[in-house]
C-alpha cells in the first residue's frame, strides 16, 4: 500500500495513470491532502469507482490530534500527534512576527543521547516515514485555518539520521501542486552528522541549516553529546562554513546554556573567535530542566555576558525566547509525561 503524503506529484500522477484515471485526477487528490483530507472516502471531487481503485493501492496516513496544549501567555500551540501504530509525537505551533511557524518531529524517539535532551532517553523507537513529517504540519495547519509560513525540523529525532525521509518530505512539502512551502521558509537542525551536511549542501537547495553545537571545548563537548566522539567540533564547524559560503545561506549555531557546563565566558569567547566573520549567527537556548537529570538554567545575568562576549566579535546572537512556558514540559518531555501518567 502507498501513503499519498509520502508520494511526489509525478508519483500521483503515475498512481492515477496506472489506475486508468485522468491525469487532472492527481491535482485533485494533491489539493485534497494540502488542505487536510483524512480519507480517501472524502475525496469527492472523483468518482466512486475510482475512489475504490485508489483504495485498494493506497491510503492516507494517520497524524490525528491526540493532545492539544494551548499557552495562556502566549498564542504558542503544543499537540501530542497520535500515529496509526498508536505512538505519539510533538508537533509545536509558535505565532512569530512574520507569521505562523511550525516545529515539526522527525521520529520517535532519538538514538543520539544528548545528556539534556528528553526525546533520546528511551532511545529511537522508529523513524517517520515522508507523510508522518507531512502530516505534522497539515494537521496543525488545518487546526489553525491559516498557512503556515515557516517550519522548522527541530522537534523530537535527529533529521539526518532518517535522511532519505527528509529529503522525501523536502520534495513533497515544497511542490507547486501541494503545501507550496519554499525552501528558504524551512529550517534543519542537526547535531552535527558531518557527512549529511555535506550531502545536503551537495543538493543545492536554499534550505537554512542550524547546527545544535551546544559546547566549544571537544573534550566537554563529548561528555555531553555522543555524536561529537564521531564527529569534531572542528569538523562540524567548518562544516557549517562551507554550507553557509557555498548556499550563501547563514548558518545558525544553536548554543544551550547549562549553568557551570556550557555557560563560562571562556567558552563564549573561544565561540566567538571560532565564527568571527563567517556567516553565521547564534542562538543561544537557555536550558530547560528535564526530570532526568539535574541541568540548570543560568541566571539572566550570565546569559547577558555570554551574549555581549559573542556581539563584540561581531556574531550575531539572539537568546532564545521562553514561549509557551505554562505548558512547558522541555523539548520530547509532554510525550514522555502523558505515555507515563496514561501507561500508554
Ligand atoms: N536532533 C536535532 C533536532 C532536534 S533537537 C538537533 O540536535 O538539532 C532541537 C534542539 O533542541 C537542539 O538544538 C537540541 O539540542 C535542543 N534541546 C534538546 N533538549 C533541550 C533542552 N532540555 N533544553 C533546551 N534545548 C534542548
Amino acid at each position: 500500500m502507498l501513503d499519498l503524503r509520502s508520494l511526489e506529484y509525478v508519483e500521483v500522477e503515475e498512481l492515477v495513470l496506472g489506475l486508468g484515471g485522468k491525469k487532472y485526477r492527481a491535482k485533485q487528490i494533491y489539493n485534497y491532502l494540502a488542505r487536510g483530507c483524512t480519507s480517501i472516502d472524502d475525496m469527492l471531487q472523483l468518482p466512486q469507482d475510482f475512489r475504490e481503485k485508489l483504495k485498494e493501492e493506497a491510503y492516507i496516513c494517520k497524524t490525528d490530534i491526540y493532545r492539544k496544549f494551548e499557552s495562556k501567555v502566549d498564542s504558542t500551540r503544543k499537540y501530542l500527534i497520535e500515529l496509526e501504530d498508536g505512538n505519539l509525537i510533538e508537533t509545536v505551533l509558535m505565532i512569530y512576527k512574520n507569521g505562523p511557524s511550525v516545529c515539526i518531529s522527525t521520529q520517535v524517539g532519538c538514538r543520539m543521547g544528548c545528556k539534556f535532551c528528553a526525546s533520546t532517553v528511551d532511545g529511537l523507537i522508529r523513524n517517520l516515514t515522508p507523510g508522518e513529517i507531512l502530516g505534522q504540519l497539515i494537521t496543525v495547519q488545518k487546526d489553525l485555518g491559516e498557512r503556515v509560513a515557516n517550519i522548522v525540523i527541530m522537534g523530537s529525532g535527529e533529521p539526518f539520521d532518517n535522511y532519505n525521509n527528509l529529503i522525501k518530505f523536502l520534495k513533497v512539502v515544497h511542490e507547486e501542486q501541494g503545501m507550496q512551502l519554499g525552501y528558504r521558509h524551512i529550517t534543519v537542525s542537526t547535531c552535527g552528522l558531518v557527512p549529511k551536511i555535506k550531502e545536503l549542501q551537495a543538493w543545492n537547495i536554499p534550505i537554512n541549516l542550524a547546527i545544535s553545537l551546544h559546547q566549544v571545548d571537544q573534550a566537554k563537548r563529548e561528555k555531553i553529546m555522543p555524536i561529537a566522539r564521531t564527529y569534531s567540533v572542528e569538523e562540524v564547524v567548518a562544516a557549517g562554513k562551507e554550507y553557509a559560503e557555498f548556499t550563501k545561506r547563514r548558518v545558525t549555531y544553536e548554543y544551550a546554556l547549562i549553568e557551570d557546563v556550557t555557560d563560562s565566558l571562556e567558552e563564549a569567547h573561544k565561540l566567538g573567535k571560532m565564527l568571527k566573520g563567517s556567516l553565521s549567527m547564534v542562538n543561544l537556548i537557555p536550558i530547560n530542566p528535564i526530570k532526568e537529570n539535574s541541568f540548570k538554567k543560568p541566571n539572566i545575568f550570565r546569559i547577558k555576558a555570554f551574549q555581549t562576549v559573542l556581539l563584540n566579535y561581531h556574531v550575531i546572537t539572539t537568546v532564545r525566547r521562553e514561549l509557551g512556558a505554562d505548558i512547558n514540559g522541555a523539548c520530547g518531555q509532554l510525550r514522555r509525561d502523558v505515555i507515563r501518567k496514561e501507561q500508554r
